[in-house]
């Protein structure tokens, strides 16, 4: 049988789809991964033309100065030209040198001594200058030494004073921009060009602004006597990469793209499966409830107990409610959970709320269920089938949207009007406290649990709390505090009000029902003993005594 054009187009598009989210995080994890081997080797490129920029400049000073010192060596003061006098002190000048080959001296553009090689009987001719500075200042670039004629070197004169100097400045750096010819340096004084190295033109890189591209950099540092390093890298980040480097950073880009599709492909298809899961937890009535005690802060006589769900599934192990709830609340699973925590509370909680007149009992509902409205028509029968009164039911409603602030004033009065009491979930952490508070008129507020646990901390949440109850105080409301876990903040609460409620790990955490009726038991002989004490005003300060 052939399906239906618009069935195989969604079937297409289904597939399209899929295959879409597998490709778009492979494609977004390799451009990421390459962007950061980019960014790295960029970082360490940069580095690395800074220090040598540094390191160049350093070397172009030291040469300078020994030029400087070469040329006093070299005056004529009372001594002659070539005379046995000035050529002793410019070999003691050469022999400190570094960069400077010789000193020499020249008569009508020849050379006629110096100090490596004294008195020359056949004065030597000097070549064709490559620039002419000033009139007495000349400088010759890569020529062969006109001494030996073996090795290229370059010289200047000035005046009748001619220094050679060694081809080894900035010697190491050769070795490098030989081997990368991405980069380039020059020497250079005023727009006179000394030195230049590497690939690019020596125009190209005197008009190079300094500064950064994606892919580039230029710097440029100049000493006070107007010698000026350039040096620019061309071939940054990745685009410096040997072929056989680029083709690691190119595997390692492809590696980190496909893990994380699969990833995703494995958070995905786990929600899925998660969200099945969940779905035939609530048909099969897999999720249980617990109960944790609410107390009186000044008597620490338990006024009632908090249902909450709990879902332990065979794969998944222990699904926080967090992530259950959550989940139900996206798919729209929450008014089928709703009614199997309302059933499940009421049945539960029946027979102690027979035996303990004086306890409430507390049931998280989501907001749509609320103002759906059909749950309080299941709410009423459920409660008439076990006899449990409207008023000792509280409803917990957390504000986790502002969509419904509008919609929820009338289903809340039909709870209200029903005999039922409603509480405010979580205060100060939802999206619009206030506007929900003059909405609903709760019986009671329940401070969360982050401005509890803020308490002896430095965080501002404290402050918070403080205004928080200043302003709770003016309601007509029970004010319940959320998650206390310790002595000192039990203390800061009771100081804060002798009347409000509280809840937390301090009194107790949540239980199975057998359990609670123990703790229940237990609570009333001390509460008996507390309320003596308190009589007797033995007791100043309320403290938990276990
Ligand atoms: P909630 O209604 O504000 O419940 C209080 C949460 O604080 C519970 O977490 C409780 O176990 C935890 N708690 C109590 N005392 C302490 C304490 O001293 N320290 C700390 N750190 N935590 C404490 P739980 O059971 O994980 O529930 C989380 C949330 O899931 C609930 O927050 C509620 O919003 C939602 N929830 C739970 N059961 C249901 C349910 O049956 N229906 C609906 N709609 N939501 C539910
Ligand atoms: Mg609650
Ligand atoms: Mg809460």
């Amino acid at each position: 049988m052939t399906q239906p054009h618009f069935l195989s187009l969604g079937i297409k598009r289904k597939k399209i789809c899929q295959l879409l989210f597998l490709v778009i995080p492979t494609i977004l994890g390799f451009v990421i991964t390459l962007a950061l081997i980019h960014f790295f080797l960029f970082n360490e490129d940069k580095k690395n033309l800074y220090s040598d920029l540094d390191k160049m400049n350093l070397e172009s000073q030291a040469l300078y100065n020994e030029v400087m010192s070469a040329l006093s060596s070299a005056k004529l003061d009372d001594n002659q030209l070539c005379s046995s006098d000035n050529l002793k002190k410019m070999r003691t000048a050469l022999w400190k040198d570094k960069y400077i080959k010789d000193i020499a001296h020249i008569k009508n553009n020849q050379i006629i001594c110096s100090a490596s090689w004294g008195i020359l009987k056949d004065p030597i001719s000097l070549p064709k200058e490559a620039k002419k500075l000033t009139k007495n200042f000349k400088h010759w670039k890569n020529i062969p030494d006109p001494f030996t004629k073996k090795t290229n070197i370059n010289m200047i004169s000035i005046d009748h004073t001619l220094i050679s100097i060694k081809k080894n400045l900035v010697n190491k750096y050769y070795y490098k921009i030989d081997h990368n010819n991405n980069i380039a340096f020059e020497l250079k004084t005023f727009n006179y060009i000394f030195r230049h190295y590497g690939s690019t033109s020596p125009n190209v890189l005197i008009e190079a602004k300094t500064g950064m591209t994606l892919t580039s950099m230029t710097e440029k540092e100049c000493s006070d006597n107007n010698q000026c390093i350039i040096i620019q890298n061309n071939k940054m980040g990745l685009l410096g990469l040997s072929d056989s480097n680029l083709l690691i950073a190119m595997i390692v880009s492809i590696i980190s793209g496909l893990t994380l599709s699969y990833i995703l492909f494995l958070s995905r298809t786990r929600h899925k499966s998660l969200l099945q899961h969940l779905k035939r937890a609530i048909t099969n009535g897999d999720i249980y409830l617990e109960y944790q005690p609410k107390l009186c802060l000044r008597t620490f006589q338990v006024t009632g107990v908090e249902a909450l769900a709990r879902w332990h599934d065979k794969t998944f192990g222990k699904v926080s409610p967090d992530v259950f709830i959550g989940l139900a609340e996206k798919h729209d699973l929450m008014e089928k959970l709703s009614h199997l925590v309302v059933h499940r509370a009421l049945q539960d909680m029946s027979p102690i709320m027979k035996k303990y007149p004086d306890i409430s009992l507390s049931i998280n509902l989501s907001m749509k269920d609320i103002s759906q409205g059909q749950i309080l028509c299941f709410i009423n029968e459920q409660a008439e089938r076990h006899q449990i009164a409207h008023d000792r039911v509280i409803f917990e409603v957390t504000e986790r949207t502002n969509d419904g602030v509008d919609l929820i004033e009338g289903p809340v009065a039909e709870f209200t009007k029903t005999g039922y009491k409603i509480s405010l979930d979580d205060f100060g952490t939802g999206y619009a406290n206030l506007s929900w508070l003059s909405k609903i008129q709760p019986h009671e507020i329940k401070v969360d649990k982050i401005f509890t646990q803020s308490i002896g901390t430095e965080s501002i949440n404290q402050n918070m709390l403080n205004a928080i109850f200043l302003m709770l105080q003016k309601l007509d409301a029970t004010v319940v505090f959320e998650g206390i876990e310790t002595q000192e903040q039990l203390d800061y609460l009771t100081s804060l009000s002798s009347e409000a409620m509280g809840q937390g790990w301090l009194f107790a955490r949540p239980m199975k029902t057998n359990q609670l009726e123990n703790y229940l038991q237990t609570k009333k002989a001390k509460n008996k003993c507390h309320s003596e004490r308190i009589a007797k005003g033995s007791l100043s300060t309320t403290r938990l005594s276990n």
